[in-house]
């Protein structure tokens, strides 16, 4: 089954968000658990939850992926602002189990200067203070475009974090097609030797979503912007080979490209049109 959705805005709740996305024709969606500024979440609405249970059974839809504001930084310098990101991650987790079973995407952080092996510690700390044994939600760590002092710009960097995680069953990965992109991973000319490779450094079997988006920057230029469908480097032949490939085929896809509802509505269309069943 082809599982694709796209980024929503949460403000409306559940239930608008699980309507808005059949609407489009998605079967999952993605959203930030608060503001991305990291400012107080909205109270949980336990109707609309219900409400958007029952509404997602009757759909068909599985599981979302739940984003954590992308300004929280879990290896800054500044022990405050650590802090503060735990204390966020740590709350939105707790937020989740009332959607039980989904997934909670992370951006990994940047280390500002101390280097990524101090970054990755940091992580790792954080990580391993929030985890839980009875948590449902997966946490996912996006692979990053390498964007300044960004951790999680390889493969390595990502295995290296999870290599020190102790509830490693709590844990998986997120491709970003624009970020791996980005960060010089040629999905383009190589898509199999990319796919081989991160399971040599990382497993496939911790692969549990894809971020697909289209890039407006050249290979390796860690740069971070993502693109519509088929108008950037990336190109709509490769991202179709992304969605048709075997070892990639059963997992969600997440657009994340600057469209409205609209527009997303149509690069959903576009890409059942070149899925291969
Ligand atoms: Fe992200
Ligand atoms: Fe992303
Ligand atoms: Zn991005």
């Amino acid at each position: 089954m082809f599982t694709i959705g796209c980024h929503l805005a949460a403000s409306k709740g559940f239930l608008h968000m699980g309507k808005e996305a059949v609407s489009i024709g998605a079967n999952t969606f993605q959203f930030f658990t608060r503001n991305p500024r990291g400012s107080k979440a909205k109270d949980i609405d336990e109707e609309d939850i219900k409400a958007y249970l029952a509404f997602a059974k009757e759909h068909g839809i599985n599981k979302i992926l739940a984003h954590a504001p992308y300004t929280l930084n879990a290896c800054s310098k500044d022990e405050h602002t650590r802090e503060f990101a735990k204390m966020i991650m740590e709350d939105d987790l707790k937020r989740m189990e009332y959607i039980p079973g989904n997934m909670y995407n992370f951006h990994p952080g940047s280390h500002v200067g101390q280097g990524s092996e101090e970054g990755i510690r940091q992580i790792v700390a954080l990580l391993n203070d929030i985890l839980k044994p009875e948590q449902t939600t997966t946490v996912l760590l996006e692979t990053m475009a390498g964007k300044g002092t960004e951790v999680g710009r390889s493969f390595e960097e990502i295995r290296a974090i999870m290599d020190q995680v102790e509830l490693k069953e709590h844990l998986g990965v997120c491709l970003d097609t624009c970020h791996v992109f980005d960060g010089g991973y040629d999905i383009v000319n190589e898509l199999d030797q990319v796919i081989k490779e991160f399971d040599q450094v990382i497993g496939l079997e911790h692969l549990h979503a894809i971020h697909l988006n289209d890039s407006k920057n050249v290979l390796g230029s860690h740069k971070d912007r993502h693109e519509k469908i088929g108008e950037g480097n990336i190109g709509l032949t490769a991202l179709s080979s992304v969605i048709n490939h075997d070892a990639l085929k059963n997992l969600p896809f997440y657009l994340e490209t600057p469209n409205e509802l609209e527009g997303y509505k149509n690069e959903i269309q576009l890409l059942k049109e070149q899925r291969i069943e």
